[in-house]
């Protein structure tokens, strides 16, 4: 998507050759108008494909995800890394490795949003490893849900991600694919026809 690519140009911050800083329009403040427009092209790459909610991961995930959900008429779900036990009785939960903190952390899925009569579109912010996106796959694949796909702002190409999910039958939609990347050189590929 053109207009996320120019963004990223224009306020993107590569930390070094392996983190972007998005903090300025997705991460920390984030900008509505590019979240409607991810949200418009999500819907129409997989619009008619039987859809019934929009999976995300929370929090970055969930602006875009929102914006997907009202553009395809579904609700939207968040998979929460601290949902509160007490409020929450069917939960089913999964480790996942976090690339940017190096540390672990549980994700959750509440049983009574999902069930095995959904057909789910996952959007994330970042692709990088595929470590979040696996993880959500697997709490979908627990509740005997299928799986659409996986649609993501920002893809880092050069990390395995894609990879991954592509192994596990996963057909990945990125918006902006970085190929490579220095403090001062952002280089982008195109996505597969
Ligand atoms: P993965 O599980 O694919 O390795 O990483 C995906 C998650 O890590 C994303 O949900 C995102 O929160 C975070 N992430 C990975 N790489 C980056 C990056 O370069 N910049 C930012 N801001 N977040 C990242």
């Amino acid at each position: 998507m053109k207009l996320l690519e120019e963004r990223i140009k224009k306020d993107g911050i590569a930390v070094n050759e392996d983190i972007l800083k998005v903090d300025s329009f997705i991460n920390h403040q984030v900008d509505p108008e590019l979240m409607q427009a991810a949200g418009k092209e999500f819907a129409a790459h997989f619009a008619g494909q039987g859809i019934t909610k929009v999976v995300t991961i929370e929090s970055s995930g969930i602006a875009p995800a929102l914006t997907t959900a009202i553009e395809l008429g579904v609700p939207m779900v968040i998979l929460k890394k601290q949902p509160s036990k007490v409020l929450n009785k069917n939960l089913c939960h999964t480790m996942i490795t976090s690339f940017t903190k190096g540390t672990s952390y549980e994700l959750t899925l509440s049983m009574e949003q999902v069930d095995e009569n959904d057909h789910v579109l996952i959007i994330d912010d970042f692709l990088a490893n595929g470590e979040a996106a696996t993880g959500a796959i697997r709490l979908l694949r627990k509740v005997h849900a299928t799986v659409a796909g996986l649609g993501i702002l920002i893809e880092k190409s050069f990390q395995p991600g894609r990879g991954k999910l592509n192994e596990q039958g996963i057909h990945v939609y990125s918006l902006a694919r970085i190929g490579k990347m220095s403090e001062n050189h952002i280089e982008f590929i195109p996505e597969e026809a």
